[in-house]
């Protein structure tokens, strides 16, 4: 008895692997609804052959039976899922499935059986014939259900049997000849379940390594995004809302530069791991590099999960016996009826973070309808940008730097401006940051520099050139062989050109930064570190640089004659070029005052408004010729005769 039950279990048994027998529900209800029209089919023709031959009983009723069954099935099988079925219901189908086979291939054969009764031996060999083809059919149709089709074997063998042993020869020989074939049959078809099986187990594994990232094991950017989409679908449908969130780790590089990629790798899944035990954050996932991003439900309090967030973010790493501290900038945004796609509530969110790391680093910023028209107004200059015919639309104006010591202008640095057909001029300040974001700004390099070098040629031998670069500029091994590539087409000699980079562009990886800066050197250019102050910049760093000038910011200099910590700063810097042996320009003189105050505190090289405007291509070899030029007037003099 126990026996039979374990065989009846076995036959009965639905895989318990979730995503395989959603596969085989998915397979199967394209073939079911086919299967049972050829049974309707097969069932009319057995009928119709015996009708009048055997009783009426015996050839409409069972074929209505057959009718009603097989409509039903159909309609079942067609009724839609919506695309998706889960697991629990599929696995309900198929063992519904197994048992109508058992239901129908019992009564199919007891059909054949009483009909082969009747009439002469063509009509015998029909009802006969009728069986084998319809067996074949669903073993066929029901390939991806392999307890069905076993369960068909079962019910086959001994109706064989019958015929073989009762039968007229004819008919005896051919039920032998196809219980072979029905073996066979089974054995491909068990084959061929196997392999499902397999590809099934391999799809799933596929879509598990395309979704998940494989150090923190949490969902991935391409999970991330379709995740976002559908959830947009479903808020617009349900007239619901849903929060997205970006994180980006503060201070994670110089953790991987001080402690090795080993330790970043353990502090990345450290992080997931305390993502994942913050309360009501919803779905996290690592978007890459060390950015995080979330889905959260619309009812969440965003500052309040954004403190326990960051709380839970700056308690410190025990990583490989080193303690590391690592931050974090937060933007979120909520969805609303203003967001027109899933894509646009991204930009918000990363305008929120953006806003967080620029103006409160180390804090979580809900994107606010305050920020929807600045967001508009780059996204405005972003599209622009994108259309601009860059060649044509961008221009250069050179700003002198001055060496009060040498009296003359020693270099111009190149300031871009864009005319823009639709936005009118728009300035670097706007459109520089919004080309970093957007990726635009290396084009913009690689139209502005050869220019640039192209403008030196009218110039004195001594005269030099600052031009400026972005991030991007020097991010790869690929961008900086590209600048390089400008500079050795120019023709000018390399001595003759500093390189100027910010800060911000050096800090995201110091040791990355730092070889940058050498192979951009290794030709022979000089590298400026600009806007020096201006950021989160420690003093503690500039040593582990290749530079040779620094150009302190502006904001230092516009409240120097008032502001007696700013005086101590500048002097401070200037003594630490002093100790580096590097030279330092002071930013955004625009005073004789600050300039007189500068120069008694030992600065010697400036720029600013003070001296000129920056001005035309024209504009400088008239100024070169006439004023502060090579073997100009004495600087002071003249610019008592400004004042
Ligand atoms: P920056 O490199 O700090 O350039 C100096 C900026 O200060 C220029 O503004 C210049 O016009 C302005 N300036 C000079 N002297 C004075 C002064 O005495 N007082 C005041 N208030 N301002 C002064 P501009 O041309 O608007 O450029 C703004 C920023 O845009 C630049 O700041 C630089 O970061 C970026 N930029 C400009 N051209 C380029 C470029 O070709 N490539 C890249 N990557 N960035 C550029
Ligand atoms: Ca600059
Ligand atoms: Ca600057």
């Amino acid at each position: 008895m126990s026996v039979i039950k374990r065989i009846g279990t076995k036959l009965f048994m639905v895989h318990a692997e979730p995503k395989l027998v959603v596969a085989q529900v998915q397979a199967l209800s394209t073939q079911i609804p086919v299967l049972h029209l050829i049974l309707i089919a097969d069932a009319a023709a057995v009928a119709y052959t015996h009708y009048g031959v055997a009783p009426d009983w015996l050839t409409i009723l069972p074929f209505c039976f057959v009718c009603l069954a097989c409509s039903s099935r159909i309609a079942f099988w067609a009724r839609p899922y919506g695309g998706a079925i889960d697991a629990s219901e599929a696995s309900k189908r198929l063992k519904g499935t197994t048992r109508v086979t058992v239901i129908l291939g019992t009564v199919l054969s007891a059909w054949t059986i009483a009909l082969s009764h009747y009439g002469d031996i063509g009509t015998q060999m029909h009802a006969f014939h009728f069986l084998t083809v319809t067996m074949i059919a669903c073993v066929f149709c029901l390939m991806h259900l392999h307890s069905a089709s076993l369960i068909l074997g079962v019910i086959a063998t001994p109706v064989m049997i019958y015929f073989a042993v009762f039968a007229p020869s004819l008919v005896s020989i051919t039920a032998i000849n196809f219980s072979a074939i029905v073996v066979l049959m089974i054995f491909m078809q068990s084959v061929f379940h196997r392999d499902f099986r397999d590809l099934a187990r391999a799809n799933e594994e596929n879509s598990r390594i395309a979704n998940v990232d494989p150090l923190t094991d949490l969902p991935n950017r391409r999970w991330f995004f379709t995740r976002l989409e559908s959830e947009f679908r479903e808020a617009l449908r349900g007239q619901t809302a849903f929060a997205v969130g970006m994180i980006d780790l503060d201070g994670f590089k110089p953790v991987n530069d001080a402690l090795g990629h080993r330790a970043g790798d353990e502090v990345l899944r450290e992080v997931g791991r305390r993502l994942g035990s913050v309360a009501g954050i919803g779905q996290v996932a690592r978007l890459g590099g060390d950015e995080f991003g979330l889905i959260l439900p619309g009812s969440a309090d965003l500052a309040k999960t954004g403190d326990a967030i960051l709380a839970v973010l700056n308690r410190p790493y025990d990583i490989l016996g080193s303690a590391a501290q690592v931050g974090a900038s937060i933007g979120f945004a909520v969805s609303s009826a203003a967001s027109q796609s899933h894509e646009s509530l991204v930009e918000r969110a990363d305008y929120a973070l953006y806003f967080a790391k620029e103006n409160a680093r180390g804090k979580a910023v809900v994107f606010a309808p305050e920020h929807e028209s600045r967001l508009r107004g780059q996204s405005v200059i972003e599209q622009a940008l994108r259309h601009a015919d860059l060649d044509a639309e961008l221009s250069l104006v050179y700003q002198p730097i001055i060496d009060l010591g040498a009296g003359r202008a020693i270099a111009f640095e190149a300031l871009a401006r864009w005319d823009s057909p639709r936005l009118g001029r728009v300035s670097p300040a706007d459109f520089i940051p919004v080309a970093e974001r957007a990726g635009i700004v290396q084009a913009i390099t690689h139209t502005l520099l050869p220019k640039a070098l192209e403008a030196m040629h009218g110039w004195p031998a001594p005269t030099q050139l600052s031009f400026n670069l972005s991030a991007h500029d020097i991010g790869s091994p690929e961008a900086i062989a590209q600048i390089i590539e400008i500079v050795e087409a120019s023709g000018v000699a390399p001595s003759r050109i500093i390189l100027e980079v910010t800060e911000t562009a050096l800090m995201r990886d110091i040791t990355e930064g730092a070889r940058a800066l050498l192979t951009l050197r290794s030709i022979g250019v000089a590298i400026a570190l600009d806007d020096f102050g201006s950021g989160y910049s420690s003093l503690g760093y500039v040593h582990r640089l290749p530079l040779d000038r620094l150009k302190i910011d502006r904001s230092f200099t516009a409240n120097i004659c008032h502001d007696v910590k700013g005086q101590a700063i500048v002097k401070a810097i200037l003594d630490l070029c002093r100790t580096m042996e590097i030279s330092c320009v002071v930013e955004g003189v625009e005073t004789i005052e600050q300039c007189t105050l500068l120069e008694a505190h030992g600065c010697s090289v400036m720029q600013g408004y003070l001296f000129h405007k920056p001005m035309t291509l024209v504009e400088t070899k008239r100024f070169l010729g006439a004023r502060f030029g090579s073997g100009g007037v004495p600087v002071r003099a003249e610019m008592a005769a400004v004042a």
